[in-house]
């Protein structure tokens, strides 16, 4: 060891950019990052330094060649690491909106790099050679599957639900019961959506209760539609009345008044038999006699994010037709998976194992459990004796407003803080300082705080990634111990 070690360097002992970037130190990162963003950031760097020199702070040691090559290389690899990250999601929310709702299968991933890399039929008939539309890749098995006439895709449902007002109810009204006029995460309001679209709100009902003479009496000459809307995210319980699509239907017909239903997630089968929760289908839906029907790509269907109308050739004509439909429409990327996903549906029997959303919804608790106790004798001596760590039956929530009251039984690690246990205090920053450590690791891992605890339901870990997961562990100790 040289005594420079210690020895505090001054303003005029720092080497210019240029004279740096001259140094063949350099060279590696300036050829791994390009010499523009190599420049910036060294600019930036030796700007800290002398900041660092005025104030006395500043070693000679951190001026040397290697300390600098170190300093910048931790810069240029941080400025130009991606932003949208892969995550572990941990939270026992399946179908996380924050955390980017479903997973695509390998055959829809395969497609959408199809797509990107090389021109693609977006809207070209390959049989005549004419122009096409977009919607003509995927509308025959959105009918298929759902039994409907015809079917158009857009950005999301909220723009199918836009689309669809603005096209049959500008300056006309559409009925709405009290009990079903959501909010959905993320400012998704339906008095709000509706006043954009142009349409005016009757409410009918209650919160509680909605009966059939309740849009019976709503409707007029200016009723555009009655619509339904899926309560998704809440559930009405106790003294309750709601009328269903048929009734609905039923009372609008004789009035030639279309019936609209928002479906929100709206599955394509019956989840029974996977045991999973009930959830009216898109199929019962339109065979109830609902004209249109709007739901989600990427809830319960497990696609991409789109929104998917379907029901009547005439009414789906007229949206084609409104110019906003140029807006909200879907870019080849979307179409790309969403049609080997919707495919998957031509086989149910497989569907469980094809689809990675309903894979994950249907992984036995079993399989969680035995992967807990993999895992505890592995995490326990990385927190070390301030951690108490549990292998606990947990539930998991479908998510996305999906089946509200449906609650999977899981398995999870609980780790909770020995202090908090013990009555001592620190143990609520001791967790905070897991969470933000796990939240720091490359791979993030994203849990639930709760109880005084932290919680990883094991759900969304598949064996797949059980390696991957382990492997950053160590890493966590190391932050822990900082
Ligand atoms: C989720 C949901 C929406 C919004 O769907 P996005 O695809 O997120 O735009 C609209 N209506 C209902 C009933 C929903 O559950």
């Amino acid at each position: 060891m040289n005594d420079s070690v210690s020895t505090a360097a001054r303003p005029a002992d720092i080497p210019s950019v240029d004279r740096l970037l001259n140094q063949p130190f350099l060279q590696p990162l300036i050829v791994q990052h390009g010499r523009a963003l190599a420049t910036a950031a060294l600019r930036r760097l030796l700007d800290g330094l002398r900041a660092e020199a005025v104030a006395g702070r500043l070693t000679q040691q951190a001026l040397a060649d290697t300390a600098l090559h170190e300093a910048l290389a931790e810069a240029l690899a941080r400025d130009s690491a991606p932003r949208l990250r892969a995550v572990f999601n941990l939270t026992g929310t399946v179908l996380h909106t924050n955390l980017g709702r479903a997973l695509l299968p390998d055959s829809a991933v395969q497609a959408v790099v199809r797509a990107m890399t090389s021109a693609a039929n977006l809207e070209f008939d390959l049989d005549d050679g004419s122009r096409g539309d977009r919607d003509d890749l995927i509308d025959d098995l959105l009918c298929e599957l759902t039994g409907a006439e015809a079917a158009t895709v857009v950005n999301n449902n909220a723009a199918a639900v836009l689309l669809m007002l603005n096209t049959l109810a500008q300056r006309r009204e559409v009925v709405v019961s009290r009990g079903e006029l959501v909010e959905i995460g993320g400012a998704f309001r339906i008095p709000d959506i509706m006043q954009r679209a142009g349409a005016k709100l009757v409410e009918i009902g209650t919160t509680n209760r909605t009966h059939p003479h309740d849009y019976a009496n709503a409707i007029g000459d200016r009723t555009a539609m009655l619509m339904k809307v899926h309560c998704s995210n809440y559930e009405i319980t106790g003294f309750t009345r709601s009328v269903d699509v048929a009734e609905v239907v039923g009372i609008a017909r004789p009035h030639g008044v279309p019936v609209v239903v928002d479906l929100g997630s709206g599955t394509l089968c019956d989840l029974t038999q996977w045991g999973l929760p009930r959830e009216t289908t898109v199929r019962e839906t339109i065979a109830a006699g609902a004209d249109l029907v709007t739901f989600s790509g990427d809830k319960l269907l497990g696609g991409p994010q789109a929104g998917l109308i379907v029901g009547r050739a005439d009414l789906i004509k007229k949206i084609k037709k409104n110019p906003l439909k140029r807006a909200l429409r879907v870019g080849k990327l979307t179409l790309a998976a969403l049609e080997p996903v919707l495919r998957l549906y031509r086989d149910p029997d497989t569907l469980a194992q094809t689809l990675p959303t309903l894979r994950l919804l249907t992984r036995p608790a079993a399989a969680m459990a035995s992967m807990a106790e993999r895992l505890l004798p592995q995490l326990q001596p990385v927190l070390g004796d301030a951690w108490r760590i549990d292998a606990v039956p947990t539930v998991s929530q479908i998510g996305s407003g999906a089946l509200p009251g449906g609650q999977l039984p899981s398995f999870g690690l609980v780790m909770a803080p020995v202090a908090a246990a013990t009555g001592k205090r620190g143990g609520g920053r001791q967790l905070q300082r897991l969470e933000a450590a796990l939240r720091a690791l490359p791979r993030p891992v994203i849990g639930r705080v709760g109880e005084q605890a932290l919680w990883l339901d094991l759900r969304c870990l598949e064996e797949a990634d059980e390696a991957d997961f382990i492997a950053q562990w160590t890493q966590l100790s190391d932050a822990l111990r900082q």
